[in-house]
């Protein structure tokens, strides 16, 4: 029996992914090379984005007369799920089908290994705690050993993944990167999402410790506006987040700084914009990750008029990709 996995959205579905390869081969499956040739389909879907949603309806069209076995996963809003449960033969919860099983990893040096799932914030604009559901963590004894493992097998680096990693709360996440780093082996950690509301003083002590956690650290801001980062609810000011980075390139001054940003947030004047692009120049990080603005399905923002034009969001991620440009090799 042959199975293939379709996947949509962020790095934590493609490690979900891994999972469900690994529950398909313990259950004697291999992997199909092609879509078309797959006795079992799994689309692990995301539904924060609207273009993957009408290519799972694409994929599943093209598959319906035949004798594959589909199933959809995944990221998924209850709207979506409705629609779906008629066309798939079983939509299953990601829990449901990832739970107690060691994930598969690629054979290169690098796992992403998901420590937490969901998240509690609300921001404004975002669906995760919609269709993630509230915070969950792993027991720190279980990722552990699951390093161990991965380390003994040869892995060089190990990628902690988890929506809110600050927030981990099985123990506190600097203890849990503090043991991490003491597993004896030569090997790199990082670690991402982090929020800029609860990254503590102590994780930055435990990164300046941890010789092996690496020198690059992903701290989203969103937006460089307080008038903005309120309505997205993002519960920090820009002097706030100044302050952070300002503390944590005094302990470890070689950082590699990335933040992740949004242009054209509904109602964000070219003042406000402006004030992104300052706060870029000031901080310059090494690297943005620029996403303009679309509404998502049942979140806060949707109700929010969406009235900065698609041209106008073009030219606000273009102007900070420039100012990237110029900075990342001063930094
Ligand atoms: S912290 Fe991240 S995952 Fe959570 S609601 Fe905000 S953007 Fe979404």
């Amino acid at each position: 029996m042959k199975y293939f996995v379709v996947t949509f959205g962020c790095q934590m579905n493609e490690a979900d992914s891994k999972k469900i390869a690994s529950a398909l081969e313990s259950k004697n499956y291999k992997p199909a090379l092609d879509i078309n040739k797959a006795n079992l389909v799994v689309v692990n879907m995301c539904s924060v984005r609207q273009s993957a949603v009408d290519r799972v309806y694409g994929i599943i069209n093209k598959l319906k007369n035949s004798k594959t076995k589909t199933i959809l996963t995944g990221c998924i809003l209850k709207k979506d799920r409705n629609k779906f449960r008629k066309l798939f033969d079983e939509v299953i919860n990601i829990e449901d089908l990832t739970q107690k099983v060691e994930q598969k990893h690629d054979e290169k040096s690098s796992a992403v290994i998901p420590i937490m799932t969901g998240c509690n914030n609300f921001c404004s604009y975002c669906v995760v705690p919609y269709t993630r559901g509230r915070e969950k963590s792993r027991p720190a004894k279980e990722i552990i050993c699951e390093v161990e493992s991965l380390i003994k097998r040869g892995y060089k680096e190990i990628w902690l993944l988890g929506q809110n990693v600050n927030s981990y709360s099985d123990i506190p996440f600097p203890e849990l990167l503090r043991k991490i780093n003491n597993i004896p082996g030569k090997f790199l950690i990082r670690f991402t999402s982090s929020h800029p509301k609860d990254f503590s003083d102590d994780l930055i002590k435990a990164m300046a410790e941890c010789k092996k956690v690496a020198n690059y650290l992903n701290l989203p801001i969103q937006s460089g506006d307080d008038e903005v980062l309120k309505k997205m609810n993002r519960p920090y000011t820009v002097k706030q987040y100044k302050d952070l980075v300002k503390k944590i390139r005094k302990i470890i001054p070689d950082i590699n700084l990335s933040t992740d940003v949004i242009v054209g947030f509904p109602g964000e004047t070219e003042k406000q914009f402006e004030n992104t692009a300052k706060l870029f120049k000031e901080i310059k990080f090494s690297l943005a990750y620029i996403n303009k603005y679309s509404p998502r399905y049942g979140t806060v923002a949707e109700k929010f008029e969406d009235d900065i034009s698609p041209k106008e969001k073009k030219h606000r991620e273009k102007v900070l990709e420039n100012i990237i440009k110029e900075t990342k090799y001063e930094k």
